[in-house]
């Protein structure tokens, strides 16, 4: 028993891993990343990762498991569109929840981070795709089933929060991930980007910060199976625009997956941070009402006058 838990601890920990320090080194040269062309291709031939398989089915995510799909590894089939206490709703109904099982574990995994920011439902369009990187020509992680885009949430009380509308973009330009955002929803979104982020689970996300084609969704992606550096490449463009992303590559990887501590301790900061939030924005309230409180006595006695 000690046995398999080591193994799969050992899975975990070569599968995932992504740095919590986000500040690139001092004094260290930047270099454009030389990356080995076997990341962007499909998942070694022949593999099927048998331990994931056995973790999905500890967890009860109910799938089935697929014989051959062109560049996953591991291909599962997920029945029922729900992956723990999260419902995974197909923006288009033809779409079919199929995708590498290590996805599958990472969102497994990702459901306490939708518990803690309130959501219940995800929008989602894309989980696999056979499909190139725009202008690159490399193969997407969508064609390796190893990433999902999500175009919307529900929360509990069945309001939507979609990322055209609610996201706002340029935040979080200064030390914290989250920023400040100026609505609640817009805060939702943010937080979840923020926790994604500092997961560990995934080796990429992007957000409408990113560019013109990530306008509308949050991109997930998760890491390659052979990505033996485990440096975070993309790291999560959260903040930045597109290309000032290389300089987070020399942060350190560090171990994926929560544990109940760490669960723990996201839990507070987040309370933590949301209470600030809530301060700052009855100041920002009560500024504004001063503001225009003055602004109505000057234009009275003008008007007076
Ligand atoms: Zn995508």
């Amino acid at each position: 028993m000690r046995g398999i838990v080591i193994i799969i601890g050992l899975f975990t920990l070569s599968t995932t891993a992504v740095p919590a320090s986000v500040q690139a080194r001092k004094g260290r040269r930047w270099k454009m990343p030389s990356v080995h062309p076997r990341y962007y291709r499909p998942a070694t031939k022949g593999f099927r990762d048998r331990s994931c398989l056995r973790m999905l089915r500890s967890l009860k995510v109910p799938f089935h498991k697929m014989r051959k799909v062109k560049g996953i590894a591991t291909p599962v089939k997920i029945i029922g569109n729900r992956i723990g206490r999260t419902v995974y709703k197909p923006r288009y109904t033809r779409n079919v929840m199929v995708m590498d099982c290590r996805l599958a574990l990472a969102m497994r995994r990702a459901d306490e981070i939708f518990r803690i920011n309130g959501i219940r439902t995800v929008v989602w369009s894309n989980f696999y795709s056979w499909r190139r990187v725009a202008k690159t020509g490399r193969l997407s992680r969508h064609a390796l089933g190893l990433a999902i885009d999500i175009h919307a949430f529900y929360d509990k009380r069945g309001r939507k929060l979609d990322l055209t509308r609610d996201y706002e973009t340029g935040l979080g330009r200064g030390r914290t991930c989250e920023g400040r955002a100026k609505t609640r929803k817009g805060r939702v979104l943010r937080d979840l980007a923020c926790d994604f982020d500092v997961s560990n689970l995934f080796e990429s996300v992007l957000t409408p910060d990113y560019d013109k084609g990530h306008r509308n969704h949050f991109h997930l992606g998760i890491f390659h199976p052979q990505d033996r550096k485990r440096y975070r490449l993309f790291r999560t463009v959260l903040m930045e625009v597109r290309g000032a992303m290389y300089k987070w590559v020399w942060s350190r990887p560090k171990r994926a997956f929560y544990s109940s501590r760490r669960m723990r301790r996201l839990v507070k900061a987040r309370w933590r941070s949301r209470r600030s939030w809530y301060r700052w924005r009855k100041q920002l309230k009560r500024r504004e009402r001063r503001k225009r409180q003055k602004r109505n006595k000057r234009s009275k006695r003008s008007r007076r006058s």
